[in-house]
């Protein structure tokens, strides 16, 4: 399937006038600030937005962000990969008392009139809006099943070596003064 190319930067303001739309997708691994919290960034997310003007004259961007991302479940330390559906719904506002007259079905975007957004920094904060405070399994069995395959844990168990390291050296020292 070809994708359409995504604009590096979009004028929101402008867009919404032109009953616009932004489809297409983008690398996991273009969004450095979600990338970071992610256990891997392979994987790209569909956008499919809409902008307009509502019938209060509001602009909005509406639509939905589709994507998987690679997480580690808190409750077992195991891979959890999680399909994320984001519902967007934001409105325009050029400043702050425009924007506490939003109705509360929107998220406020503030931006100036006529000024520029990076697409990424639009999606990024989308999707890390969306992204669980602590990620888990569904289902407490998958926990167990990944409790039971996870290996130990490296760090205490180089711990735990030293001190014999360090027993075997003074042994073989002693061996060697008498
Ligand atoms: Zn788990």
């Amino acid at each position: 399937m070809q994708t359409p190319p995504l604009p590096e930067k979009i004028h929101p303001w402008r867009i919404a006038a032109e009953n616009g739309v932004l489809n297409g997708t983008l690398a996991l691994a273009a969004l450095p600030r979600l990338a970071a919290t992610l256990d891997d960034a392979d994987g790209r997310v569909a956008i499919a937005l809409t902008f307009g003007i509502d019938g209060q004259g509001f602009r909005f961007i509406q639509g939905v962000l589709c994507t998987e991302v690679a997480l580690t479940c808190q409750r077992c330390l195991g891979p959890l990969r999680l399909a994320l559906n984001v519902t967007v719904s934001l409105a325009l506002a050029r400043d702050e008392a425009e924007m506490n007259r939003l109705p509360d079905d929107y998220e406020p975007l503030l931006i100036p009139e006529g000024s520029g957004l990076a697409v990424v920094d639009l999606i990024e904060d989308e999707l890390l809006l969306a992204l669980p405070q602590i990620p888990r399994h569904d289902d407490v069995r998958e926990c167990a099943a990944h409790s039971e395959v996870r290996p130990p844990e490296p760090e205490p168990d180089v711990e735990r070596r030293q001190p014999f390291a360090a027993l075997a050296s003074l042994l073989t020292d002693s061996k060697r003064s008498h």
